[in-house]
C-alpha cells in the first residue's frame, strides 16, 4: 500500500531505544500521495490562551482569603479541545475550575471539550515585580519539567504532560486589574524540522482505511477513558486501524504502519499546532525516530470529519546530539511565550454588587495578611447585632459595624426622623424626616452595603419608672416579649437609647438570657462618655469577679428622669464630635470581645502605658472607657458587679426568671419594688450615705453622665 519512495520514519542509531524502534515500519500510506517534494520548514502554530472572567474572579478570592501576600507557585489546570472550526483555532482555556486544586473544591469533570493540561501559575504582588521577573529563569524551571516528564517516560504514560504551560501574573484586587502573560514550553530541535507534505487525511488515507481511521478515532474520541489522552498513536496492520497510548509504542512496533496524533488545536490547512513539538521530541529522544507522519486531529463542529484532519510528514535532526540517559542533565532550549504580556480590566464587566460586595470586605481581607492576622472575617460576618436606639449613637455604631463586616444588624427605635436629625445622625436625610427611623436607617445601611441583613422593629421600650396604666398593659407586653425575643435572637446587644431608664429593662433581658450575650453599652453626657461591656448574667456567669453592669454603681433604681426637665435636659445635647467617637469605640470594643475566648466572660485588663507593648493582636479588652473632651483624655476603669444591683444582681434576675413579665409590669410601676427587691432598701437604711468606687474615684469626681 506503501508507494515506493514515500517519506517512512526511520529509527535513529544513537536513541537508547533503538532497539525497539528498529522493528518499526512506518511511512504514508496513501496511494493518492505525490511523490517526494523539496522539504520545508515546518511551522507551527503558536497556541493561543483564553482566561474566563470567573478565573480572575475565582484567582481574587485566592489571594486575598488564602493567598495573601504568599508567591508559592499555583497549580492549575487549563482546558482545551482539537480545533473544531475551520477558520477559527482552539485556545487553551482557564475558567473557575482551572483553580480547583488551589480552591480545594471537586475536581472539574473533563471530557472530550475540557481536556486537561498541567499548569502553574506565578502570582506577583506588585506590579513591578511582574515587570522585573526573571522571565528566562522561569521558562528554564518549566522546560526542565517537561524535559524530565520525557526523558523519565512519564509523558509516554500520561501523555498530557507534554502539554505543561506556565502564566505570570499580577492581580490589582482595587481595581479589578490582571496582567498576565502566558508560555507554553516547546522543546527545541537545533535544526528546523521540515516537511514534505501537508495535506487532508481524507486525500492521505485510501478510501478503506479512511473508513477504519474515522471508526478508531472516533471510539477513542468517545469513551470516557481515553478521550482527555490528546497524543496517541494511529496503528495501521493487517487487522485493522487502532488508536493506542503513546505508552503501547512498544507493542506495535512490527506493524505496517505506526502515524503519531495529536489534538491539534490549529485551524490553517498549513501548519501544525503548538503542541506536537513536544512530542516529535519525546518521538526522537525515546523512541529514536528521524522521521515520522503526523496525523493532526481536527474536528467539525464536534464530529470526526477526515476531510478537517490533516497528516504531514516532518523530519527532524538527532535530538541535539543527546544521547539519552547520560545527558538528561542538559536541558534543551525551549521557545513558547506569547507575544506580549496582556492585560484585562474586570471592573466594568464585574456585577456593581458583586464588585461593591468584594470591596466592601478589601480592606478588612488586606488587614488580615499583615496587620491582623488573626481576625476571623467569617465570625464578624455571622455575628448578629442588636442595636438598641437608632439615634446618633446607634447610626455611628451601625456603620462602625458595617466597616468590620458585621452583615446582620437589627435596629430597635420608637421614633420618628426629625428635622433636627440628618445632621448628627448620619443614617438619615432631610427627605427621610417623618418616616420611621428603623426603617429609614435599614435603608439607608443597604444603600452602602449590598449584602448587609438589616432589619427594624419599631417598638417602644418599657422603662422604669414610667408607669403603665391599666389600658397601656397589652401593648407594653406586646413591646416586652418582642424584645426579649430579639435578644434572644442576637449575639451582640448595643445599648444606644438616650435615657437611663430605657437601658434597664434590656440589661434585665441581657443578664438573664439562655445564652451569654455581648452586651455594650454607650452613653453621652455634654462633652463627656461612657463605654463599656456588661459582665456575664448572675446564672450564666463561670467566672470569678463578674464585671458590673450599667446600673451596679446605683443605690436607687432608675426612674423617669424626663420629669421636671427643661428641653436641653430632655435631649441629647452633646458636642457634635461625642457619639462618633463613643459609637466608634463601642464597635472597637464589641469586635476585642468577639475575638476573646472567654467572649462576654472575658476578664477586664487593667489600662497599660502607651509605650507598653500589648501581646493581644488587637489590644487590650478594658470592661469601661471614660471619655472626657474638654480634657482629650480617656480613662480605662473596671467595677465588678454589685451585689444590689437593680438590673443584674442574682435576686433580680431570679426573681424575673420566676415571675417574668409581672415582675417587670411592678417594676415599672413602682421603683421602690425593685429597691425592695434588691435589698438596696435596707442597705440605704443601713447607712447614711454611700458612695461606690470605681478603681478608687468617685463617679463625680469623674464626671460620669448618667444620661445621654
Ligand atoms: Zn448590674
Amino acid at each position: 500500500m506503501a508507494p515506493p519512495g514515500a517519506p517512512s520514519s526511520s529509527p535513529s542509531s544513537s536513541s537508547s531505544s533503538s532497539s525497539s524502534a528498529s522493528t518499526a515500519t512506518a511511512g504514508s500510506g496513501s496511494g493518492s500521495a505525490t511523490a517526494p517534494t523539496q522539504s520545508r520548514i515546518l511551522k507551527f502554530v503558536p497556541w493561543q490562551s483564553s482566561v474566563t472572567a470567573d478565573f480572575w474572579h475565582g484567582l481574587a478570592n485566592l489571594k486575598l482569603d488564602v493567598l495573601r501576600l504568599d508567591r508559592r507557585p499555583l497549580q492549575i489546570q487549563g482546558f482545551f479541545a482539537p480545533c473544531s472550526h475551520p477558520r477559527i483555532s482552539k485556545p487553551l482555556q482557564l475558567t473557575y475550575e482551572s483553580l480547583s486544586l488551589e480552591l480545594g473544591t471537586e475536581s472539574p469533570a473533563s471530557d472530550r471539550n475540557r481536556c486537561p493540561a498541567p499548569g502553574t501559575l506565578y502570582n506577583t504582588n506588585t506590579s513591578d515585580e511582574f515587570n522585573s521577573i526573571d522571565r528566562d529563569a522561569l521558562m528554564n524551571e518549566e522546560t526542565a519539567k517537561v524535559w524530565d516528564d520525557i526523558c523519565s517516560g512519564r509523558a509516554e504514560e500520561d501523555s498530557n504532560l507534554l502539554n505543561r504551560f506556565f502564566v505570570i501574573c499580577y492581580a490589582d484586587l482595587k481595581e479589578w486589574r490582571f496582567k498576565y502573560w502566558f508560555s507554553f514550553p516547546a522543546l527545541q530541535f537545533t535544526q528546523a524540522v521540515k516537511h514534505t507534505m501537508f495535506q487532508p487525511a481524507s486525500d492521505y488515507f485510501t478510501a478503506e482505511e479512511s473508513l477504519r481511521v474515522v471508526s478508531a478515532c472516533t471510539a477513542w474520541r468517545t469513551s470516557p477513558l481515553t478521550t482527555c489522552l490528546s497524543f496517541f498513536l494511529l496503528h495501521l496492520s493487517c487487522d485493522g486501524v487502532t488508536v493506542r497510548p503513546l505508552s503501547d509504542w512498544e507493542k506495535c512496533q512490527g506493524s505496517f504502519q505506526i502515524l503519531l496524533g495529536f489534538y491539534d488545536p490549529s485551524h490553517l490547512p498549513t501548519n501544525p499546532g503548538w503542541p506536537v513539538r513536544n512530542l516529535l521530541v519525546l518521538a526522537a529522544v525515546r523512541w529514536g525516530l528521524k522521521n515520522v507522519d503526523i496525523l493532526c486531529w481536527r474536528e467539525l463542529q464536534g464530529r470526526t470529519d477526515l476531510r478537517h484532519c490533516f497528516v504531514t510528514s516532518a523530519t527532524f535532526e538527532e535530538f541535539g546530539g543527546i544521547v539519552l540517559p547520560e545527558n538528561t542533565n542538559a536541558v534543551p532550549k525551549a521557545a513558547g511565550w506569547e507575544p506580549s504580556a496582556r492585560s484585562v480590566d474586570l471592573s466594568s464587566l464585574m456585577n456593581p454588587d458583586m464588585l461593591a460586595k468584594s470591596a466592601a470586605d478589601l480592606n478588612l481581607k488586606l488587614m488580615k495578611w499583615r496587620s491582623l492576622p488573626s481576625l476571623n472575617l467569617l465570625l464578624l460576618s455571622k455575628t448578629k447585632c442588636l442595636l438598641l436606639g437608632a439615634g446618633t449613637l446607634g447610626c455611628e455604631v451601625a456603620l462602625r459595624l458595617l466597616a468590620w463586616g458585621i452583615r446582620d444588624i437589627t435596629f430597635v427605635d420608637y421614633g420618628k426622623v426629625g428635622y433636627s436629625n440628618p445632621l448628627r445622625q448620619p443614617l438619615y436625610q432631610i427627605k427621610d424626616c417623618g418616616r420611621s427611623k428603623v426603617e429609614a436607617a435599614q435603608e439607608a445601611l443597604k444603600t452602602k452595603c449590598v449584602d448587609v441583613r438589616a432589619q427594624g422593629h419599631q417598638i417602644s421600650i418599657p422603662m422604669a419608672g414610667h408607669s403603665v396604666s391599666g389600658n397601656q398593659v397589652e401593648e407594653t407586653f406586646d413591646n416586652f416579649t418582642k424584645l426579649q425575643t430579639l435578644i434572644e435572637e442576637h449575639d451582640v446587644i448595643f445599648l444606644l437609647t438616650d435615657t437611663r431608664e430605657s437601658r434597664w429593662l434590656p440589661t434585665i433581658l441581657c443578664a438573664a438570657a439562655e445564652q451569654s450575650k455581648i452586651v455594650i453599652n454607650a452613653a453621652l453626657g455634654f462633652d463627656s462618655f461612657v463605654v463599656m461591656r456588661h459582665g456575664e448574667g448572675p446564672f450564666n456567669s463561670t467566672q470569678d469577679g463578674r464585671l458590673g453592669c450599667y446600673f451596679c454603681t446605683d443605690v436607687v433604681a432608675p426612674t423617669d428622669s424626663t420629669v421636671n426637665r427643661t428641653l436641653d435636659q430632655q435631649c441629647t445635647v452633646s458636642r457634635p464630635a461625642l457619639a462618633p467617637i463613643a459609637g466608634a469605640l463601642a464597635v472597637e470594643m464589641a469586635v476585642v470581645v468577639m475575638h476573646h475566648p472567654l467572649g462576654p466572660a472575658a476578664p477586664a485588663d487593667q489600662a497599660v502605658s502607651v509605650t507598653t507593648s500589648i501581646d493581644q493582636p488587637m489590644g487590650i479588652l478594658p470592661h469601661q472607657i471614660r471619655g472626657f473632651l474638654a480634657h482629650y483624655a480617656q480613662l480605662v476603669v473596671s467595677g465588678i458587679a454589685f451585689d444590689g444591683c437593680t438590673a443584674c444582681s442574682p435576686k433580680i434576675v431570679s426573681e424575673f426568671k420566676a415571675r417574668g413579665f409581672a415582675f417587670i409590669l411592678e417594676a415599672l410601676n413602682s421603683p421602690n419594688y425593685l429597691e425592695d427587691v434588691a435589698g438596696l432598701t435596707d442597705l440605704l437604711h443601713a447607712t447614711n450615705s454611700m458612695s461606690l468606687d470605681w478603681d478608687g474615684e468617685g463617679d463625680s469626681d469623674l464626671g460620669v453622665p448618667d444620661m445621654a
